[in-house]
């Protein structure tokens, strides 16, 4: 789970595909310190299959170690990876100097991972490369693009290696998205015939998301909180999850299903992450598109209220009527969201979404679980507010949905690893496809080495 990194060595070159952040259990996070396996210089070229950190993260660490070449990525990737490096680093430096001054840390001398700094030298590498088809990285790797529905930019990677010439197919699934989800398109399956290695993520490999009406959950929750005057605490990275609840409080609002409560958007970067969810119209779905023609601002409110600064973000803490505070991080590893949950855990009449994926370790995972008290700010904090799971909102594909774009390949891979989900999910998910497909499948190990061809 997390920190997707995946070397492909042929033909005397060495291609990189993702390069991201272990996030997580401290075990995990302890890895972001380790060096690559491989010496960095003799990496030939990089590739990301989407922006999310746990797919990029990690580029500022390869860059500042001396890595100089080529990384390619579609213009919505690049434009959002910039955004949330830029937003990694500074959170890194945040987290470092509160640890220093209320002595959290383990670590004697506590440091930064990376900082902002170490993030120019990132973007000056990143190529553009095309959002959909073909495209020629050297002579001996050809990549096709399929938009994976994730988030916005957000791809699998079909790599064709020519060698001696003979040609092996692997198929980066990258992270699935959700089919029929507003928007963003569905996921597309790669189509090729000769498929030699897949690697499929299997974040929810061993789980459906709940069913029901995202729209009729979510008016319920609103309604329900509004009416005992409580409000409601959001965490959800800027980009993805905060654009799609804007999109269904949009929708609710406009059949005058919800109150107009306020909305505040806490986080400096998401209205960045909505100027380019808008800007990237070859990502849109349909209906989005339909939306937007018809002259409405989709992705807006009607009491919208977006706090760029520290302090406007504190003057929310005064707000005493019913509100929806939607801020960063997704996971409440960190970020603004602290201080929301701080204020509002311990208000039996507030509740709190969580609308997507909880890593082990994190306190979005320990929420999800039914803690009784939270650990902010070095204070035990009361969890006396309604926790409300909301699995519709995930922009992960689950279990039947990884099944339905395994089925759409169009023939057999000769050898599948799951990938990028925690052992048990894995797991599941191997025994699904052997049952379904008779198709041979593993689970891949950290550093495993796969021989393919
Ligand atoms: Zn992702």
């Amino acid at each position: 789970m997390t920190g997707s990194k995946y070397l492909v060595q042929a033909a005397g070159k060495k291609l990189l595909v993702d390069c991201g952040l272990f996030q997580g259990t401290d075990d995990l996070k302890e890895r972001n310190w380790n060096p690559l396996p491989v010496d960095l210089n003799t990496i030939s070229y990089a590739i990301l299959t989407h922006a999310h950190l746990d797919h990029s993260g990690w580029l500022p660490v390869l860059v500042r170690d001396g890595f100089r070449k080529p990384i390619f990525a579609n213009p919505a990737t690049i434009e959002l990876a910039e955004l949330l490096l830029k937003d990694s680093g500074h959170l890194q430096e945040e987290e470092t100097q509160d640890a220093i001054k209320h002595k959290w840390s383990k670590h004697p001398h506590p440091r930064a991972l990376y900082t902002s700094d170490d993030v120019d030298p990132v973007l000056r590498l990143l190529k553009p490369m095309p959002r959909n088809g073909g495209f020629d990285i050297s002579p001996e790797f050809h990549v096709e693009s399929y938009d994976a529905g994730h988030i916005l930019g957000s791809s699998s990677l079909e790599l064709t290696i020519t060698e001696n010439g003979k040609r092996t197919v692997i198929v980066f699934s990258g992270d699935v998205g959700r089919y029929d989800q507003p928007i963003l398109n569905d996921p597309v399956t790669p189509v090729k015939k000769q498929i030699d290695l897949l690697l499929c993520e299997s974040t929810y490999g061993d789980r459906e998301h709940e069913a029901g009406d995202p729209l009729e959950l979510l008016s319920n929750v609103v309604n329900r909180v509004v009416k005992r005057g409580g409000s409601i605490v959001i965490p959800a990275f800027a980009i993805g999850r905060t654009q799609t609840f804007m999109y269904y409080l949009r929708q609710l609002e406009n059949l005058q299903r919800i109150p107009k409560v306020p909305v505040y958007v806490d986080s400096p970067m998401a209205l960045s992450a909505t100027d380019l969810y808008l800007k990237h119209k070859e990502d849109h779905d349909l209906l989005f598109a339909r939306d937007e023609q018809n002259g409405g601002d989709p992705l807006s409110v009607h009491e919208f209220h977006l706090t760029r600064s520290a302090e406007e973000s504190k003057q929310i803490n005064n707000v005493k009527t019913p509100c929806i505070i939607i801020s960063a991080s997704g996971m409440v590893t960190g970020g603004r969201v602290l201080h929301h949950l701080a204020q509002r855990l311990g208000d039996a009449r507030n509740a709190v979404i969580l609308g997507g994926f909880q890593a082990e370790g994190t306190r979005g995972r320990a929420l999800q679980e039914g803690a009784k008290t939270l650990s902010l700010f070095g204070q035990v904090v009361p969890v006396l507010a309604e926790i409300v799971e909301m699995g519709q909102f995930s922009a992960h594909a689950g279990k039947s949905e990884l099944l339905r774009w395994l089925t759409a390949l169009q023939a057999p891979p000769k050898q599948v690893y799951l990938t990028h989900g925690e052992p048990s999910a894995a797991q599941a998910l191997q025994q699904a496809i052997t049952e379904k497909f008779r198709w041979k499948a593993s689970v891949a190990r950290y550093l495993d080495t796969v021989e393919v061809g």
